[in-house]
């Protein structure tokens, strides 16, 4: 009987043991932390997005520069085979108002017992408290806290990224890659907050409020929409990571960057100039703006860190539309959802297996691909896992 070892008990590593163990491989999965998938289960913590269940073409755009080595991949598991998958593990999903997907309990936890306990029953072993650091001059995977290297017919790594190190995935793989020549570009926060120096007033104020449905842009990035929740030390949310990549490359830049907070983005300014015209007299600008505008108290604290407010209409109507933020740093990797970077495609062939390594594939967030969140990163995850376990069951075939 053939035989597999996956390194690392994420979503990714996980379902290739599934699709491995049910074709009749005998796989042994080894983790470095004491239970899995950890990161899986916080991501549950506060209603999980397992997928998203928008079209083919959006959806693949959200992959940005990886659509189209992911797009063969996310057809080879789609977004329906995920939900169906979750259904069989007795874990229906339902479509959110937004369009994403999430487990009828909101949480990991159900999907994560009945997962482990059909891998039990597929004969797949869990080895944990097994850190990879590296493979024997014969090629053999070596663990610290195990006696000995280990072999096996075909390897499967899925060992994530670097964000939230302490639930597993550190990024402590990449030497062992390097020193092989595996060319790994730098793992960099995704889907991360923005350091803003607020002034202590503001952030006293409106920590933990949410700006709500503001459109955000940067150095002529595409606007992105939605709420973006104040915190102490700067802005959170959807429309902030879903801007990451030009944050990251503004930041990177000569020049500051600012982040330009739309806080009406569905009115042109030419209507906000016309209602803006109609302020009445000795009312003060809160009144004015909340009532030409529908401005709430954080949109006016917003609008007044960025310096003294125009009485003009057309200059106000400009600010609205454009509220300077000026962006100190990404909050740092240990915060993040996701990490850019990782195992360059130009290593994997269709199937990820290495070119440089025949017999050992990759999956999941280790490889060099970023989506915002949403459903997107899990599948992507799932749907790689799927694809390198049914090219290592070719290759054992071949
Ligand atoms: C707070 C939070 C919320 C999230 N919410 C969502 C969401 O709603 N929707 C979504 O799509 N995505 C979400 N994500 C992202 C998603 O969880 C990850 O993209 C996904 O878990 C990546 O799967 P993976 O299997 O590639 O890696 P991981 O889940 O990171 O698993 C990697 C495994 O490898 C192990 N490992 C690492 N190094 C070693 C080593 N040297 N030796 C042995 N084992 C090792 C780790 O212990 C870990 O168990 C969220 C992430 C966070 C942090």
């Amino acid at each position: 009987m053939s035989t597999a070892t996956v390194v690392g008990g994420g979503p990714a590593g996980l379902i290739a043991a599934e699709v491995l163990a049910r074709a009749g491989v005998t796989v042994t999965i080894y983790d470095r932390m004491p239970s899995v998938p950890r990161k899986f289960l916080l991501a549950g913590h506060g209603g999980m997005n397992i997928t998203h269940s928008e079209d083919r073409e959006p959806f693949l755009a959200r992959y940005g520069l990886s659509a189209e080595r992911l797009a063969p991949m996310l057809d080879a598991f789609t977004s329906s085979e995920l939900r169906a998958w979750c259904a069989d593990l007795g874990e229906p999903t339902f479509v959110g108002s937004s369009g994403r997907v999430f487990p009828q309990s909101f949480r990991a936890t159900p999907l994560v017992r009945a997962w482990l306990g059909r891998l039990g029953e597929l004969g797949v072993t869990l080895e944990r408290r097994t850190r990879w650091t590296g493979w024997a001059d014969d090629g053999a995977l070596r663990f610290e806290g195990l006696d000995g290297a280990v072999a096996s017919d075909v390897v499967v790594f899925a060992l994530g990224g670097a964000s939230w190190p302490r639930l597993g995935s550190d990024g402590g793989w990449i030497g062992p890659f390097v020193d092989r020549g595996i060319t790994v570009a730098p793992l960099r926060a995704a889907n991360v907050g923005a350091r803003v120096a607020w002034s202590e007033t503001f952030a006293t104020r409106f920590e933990g409020v949410p700006l709500k449905n503001v459109g955000l842009s940067v150095a002529g990035s595409r606007t992105a929409r939605g709420d973006a929740m104040v915190t102490r030390t700067g802005i959170e949310g959807g429309p902030v990571y879903a801007l990451g990549a030009a944050i990251r490359d503004a930041l990177d830049g000569e020049d500051p960057c600012v982040l330009e907070v739309d806080l009406r983005p569905a009115v042109p300014a030419e209507q906000l100039v016309e209602r803006l015209r109609r302020r009445r007299p000795k009312e003060s600008a809160a009144t004015w703006l909340r009532r030409a505008l529908g401005l709430d108290p954080v949109a006016l604290g917003l609008l007044r860190e960025a310096g003294a407010l125009p009485t003009d209409p057309v200059a106000m109507a400009a600010l609205v539309k454009a509220v300077p933020v000026e962006v100190a740093e990404a909050m740092p990797i240990e915060r993040a959802i996701s990490s850019a970077g990782g195992i360059a495609w130009s290593e994997v062939d269709e199937s990820l297996m290495l070119r440089a390594l025949s017999g050992t594939f990759v999956a999941g967030e280790m490889l060099d691909w970023e989506a915002p969140t949403g459903g997107y990163l899990l599948q992507a995850s799932f749907s790689t896992g799927v694809v390198a376990a049914r090219g290592a069951l070719a290759w054992l075939s071949r």
